[in-house]
């Protein structure tokens, strides 16, 4: 990589951010694709708004915003794309005049690892289990691309209740059923896509599982979980043990990467180069699936 007076910067803001991967991801496709761009981490403590109106001013191209910022960031943007507004949430800011845009990647993202595995969301029924940011942000996208049904169970009920009335409302259409964890047992007889959007099971709790209960991964054809460290969860080796198909985040992750650099450089990523990355990827990660 040549840096000179015409290199592009981009920027993970956030805090942590010492242990991402996105670094890699887009130092990689700019190097691929010949463009004299570089990509860096940025820590930062707090006053997000001021890291913004820097990155504005020291001409940077665009920024990728991680926790705890995705939703604080809202407020410094020039302008917002619609479904990231709707989910209340923006990972990805593009530079336009006066300012940055900003877009929720993590969910569009999601959106491509499914349909590169043949998930379709267009008039199923899903379960989602978890009603955190990301399980709100996959409910969102659910309804936005035509799920008929979406079964929300978390623990606590009252944020699963909370989390339907907001989709409902925004997508005006009553199709989240709020449930509690526990009460898997009242879900229809038939076999559905499962997204767990739960923190359990993260490494080093790799044995961990929301549901333990076989008779729940029955209603599964298919599960993708959201985790992805570690490559193999408890919850894809339930759904695996009742003969679905099961699938971790690794591929959320690198598609976010992925529509963030189209985004800023308005290109395309071919399948070719997504997989070159996407291998990288599962070598730093030490994994084969
Ligand atoms: P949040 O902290 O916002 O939400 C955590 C969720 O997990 C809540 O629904 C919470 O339920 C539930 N939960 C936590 N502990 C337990 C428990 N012991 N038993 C039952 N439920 C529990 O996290 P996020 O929504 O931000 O992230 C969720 C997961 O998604 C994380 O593992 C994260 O790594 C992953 N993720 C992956 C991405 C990717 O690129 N692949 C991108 C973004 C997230 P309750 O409300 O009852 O506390």
């Amino acid at each position: 990589m040549k840096i000179n007076g015409k290199t592009r910067t981009c920027g993970l803001v956030g805090n942590p951010v010492e242990h991402t991967m996105s670094p890699m991801i887009h130092n990689t496709l700019a190097e691929e694709l010949g463009m004299n761009m570089v990509y860096v981490p940025f820590l930062v403590e707090d006053a997000v708004d001021t890291a913004v109106k820097g990155a504005y001013a020291l001409n940077l191209l665009g920024m990728n915003v991680t926790v705890p910022y995705k939703s604080e960031v809202m407020k410094s943007l020039a302008e917002c794309d619609e479904l990231a507004e709707k989910i209340g949430a923006v990972n990805t800011l593009v530079r336009v005049n006066g300012g940055y845009k900003g877009y929720n990647t993590d969910i569009t993202g999601l959106y491509r690892a499914m349909s590169s595995y043949g998930i379709v969301l267009e008039h199923q029924n899903v379960i989602i289990l978890g009603a955190g940011g990301a399980a709100r942000a996959v409910a969102f996208l659910c309804v936005y691309h035509g799920a008929k049904q979406v079964y929300l169970l978390n623990r606590s009920v009252e944020k699963a209740q909370e989390v339907a009335a907001e989709v409902n409302r925004v997508m005006d259409r009553e199709c989240i059923i709020p449930m509690s964890l526990k009460d898997y047992v009242c879900l229809p007889e038939e076999k559905m896509l499962c997204i767990q959007a739960t923190s359990v099971g993260l490494s080093p709790n790799d044995s961990e599982v929301v549901i333990e209960d076989t008779e729940f991964y029955k209603k599964i054809h298919t599960g993708y979980d959201l985790i992805y460290r570690p490559a193999n969860t408890r919850f894809m080796q339930l759904v695996k043990q009742q003969g679905g198909k099961a699938y971790h985040g690794l591929k959320m992750l690198l598609y976010q990467g992925i529509e963030a650099f189209e985004l800023w450089n308005e290109v395309k990523i071919d399948d070719e180069l997504s997989n070159k990355v996407y291998e990288i990827m599962k070598g730093e990660m030490n994994i084969e699936e």
